[in-house]
């Protein structure tokens, strides 16, 4: 609310933009501001996906701004190792309502029709061009209600694309319920497609609004119930994971240090280098850094999802990350007090 009344008043923004947190979890509103933050992690062998914040597309022009954007993410990728990764966020591309009337079998008019295929180009159009560039594709996934079109514009992409090297990874979101029967589903195809399958395994971002549409529709929420059944589900697909590491390449997108530690202690036991080239972990940019940095001293493969974009766009994107990840301030706080810990080991003032 603050933010929209500060831009209502036309509110100088800018110079404050040092105590809004912006530069803590985004490193420029460029593909080009990106470069420095990229080089110091990958210094440290933490490799960087470069996520192009937004929240507002809403027109044609935005659409395919945000493409092209996003082309330019994939161009600088080219022959860089500091970027094996670059992601689009599908309601990005295409709008939001069109996803939920293709999801909803709603697409009669014949303008939505040629509005999906237009969606359908520019997902094309990244793929090709992470295909040429040697990089991977990771494609968000968002509310419930839009997924099923995501998927039908997706899945037959990492068919087509992932025949030798996976060029699309796609994100499951397991505090869905059904997302372990999908998973289990989309493994068997893979296997018996004779394609690579690509996964990025997160909880899942949008709890409560799913919650709330459900409860507004009058529907069975499909959100797990408990946290601790969203955790099974996610042990679970972890445990899937480790066993067919060898068909496709997995990014465990979590903060969840009992994750992290149940992966490692099971590398060990059944003799898988953590730094296997098909298993890859991943957290926010400016967020649990300790993890990541840990990780990668420890020779696992690490990526840091490193949200970019203009103030206007970004602002809007850090507020509803920090609103859905509820536990997000004490993380924080911890944090803050590791790093208080360590500047005071090393006698540094502050
Ligand atoms: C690199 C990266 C990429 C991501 N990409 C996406 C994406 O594409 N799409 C997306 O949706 N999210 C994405 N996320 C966010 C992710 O889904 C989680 O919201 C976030 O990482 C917190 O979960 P956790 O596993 O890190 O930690 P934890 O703190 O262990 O888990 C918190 C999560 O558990 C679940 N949860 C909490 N309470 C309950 C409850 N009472 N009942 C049921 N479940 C509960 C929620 O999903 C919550 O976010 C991404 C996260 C990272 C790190």
């Amino acid at each position: 609310m603050l933010w929209k009344f500060l831009q209502r008043i036309r509110f100088p923004i800018k110079p404050f933009i040092g105590i809004s947190g912006y530069h803590q979890f985004c490193a420029g509103e460029t593909v080009s501001d990106c470069f420095n933050a990229s080089k110091t992690l990958a210094s440290f062998n933490v490799f960087t996906a470069l996520d192009y914040a937004n929240e507002h597309a809403k027109t044609i022009s935005d659409f395919d701004h945000n493409m092209h954007v996003i082309l330019e993410a994939i161009a600088v990728a080219k022959n860089n190792r500091n970027y094996p990764f670059a992601v689009v966020k599908p309601s990005s591309l295409g709008s939001f309502e069109l996803l939920e009337k293709k999801a909803n079998g709603e697409l009669i008019s014949t303008s939505d029709k040629a509005a999906w295929e237009k969606l359908k180009n520019r997902f094309d159009s990244c793929a090709t061009a992470a295909k040429h560039a040697g990089i991977i594709l990771m494609i968000d996934a968002e509310e419930s209600w839009i997924q099923p079109a995501v998927n039908e514009l997706i899945l037959p992409l990492v068919k087509s694309y992932n025949k030798t090297r996976v060029v699309i990874a796609i994100t499951l979101q397991f505090y869905l319920k059904n997302t372990l029967s999908f998973y289990k589903t989309l493994v068997q195809d893979a296997l018996t497609g004779h394609y690579f399958l690509g996964v990025k395994l997160v909880r899942g971002a949008y709890m409560e609004k799913e919650r709330n549409r459900a409860y507004n529709l009058n529907l069975l929420s499909p959100v797990c119930d408990t946290k601790r059944e969203t955790d099974n589900q996610y042990r679970m697909a972890l445990k899937m994971t480790m066993r067919h590491l060898k068909n496709f390449i997995c990014i465990i997108a979590t903060h969840n240090e009992e994750d992290i530690a149940w992966v490692k202690a099971n590398c060990k036991s059944n003799a898988i280098q953590l730094g296997n080239k098909n298993l890859w972990f991943s957290q926010l940019y400016g967020m649990r850094d300790f993890i990541s940095f840990s990780l990668a001293s420890e020779g696992a493969n690490v990526v840091k999802y490193m949200p970019f974009g203009p103030l206007k766009q970004t602002i809007p994107y850090l507020t509803r990350r920090a609103l859905e990840n509820s536990a997000m301030k004490d993380q924080t706080k911890r944090e803050r007090e590791m790093i208080r810990m360590e500047l005071k080991r090393r006698n540094v003032n502050v």
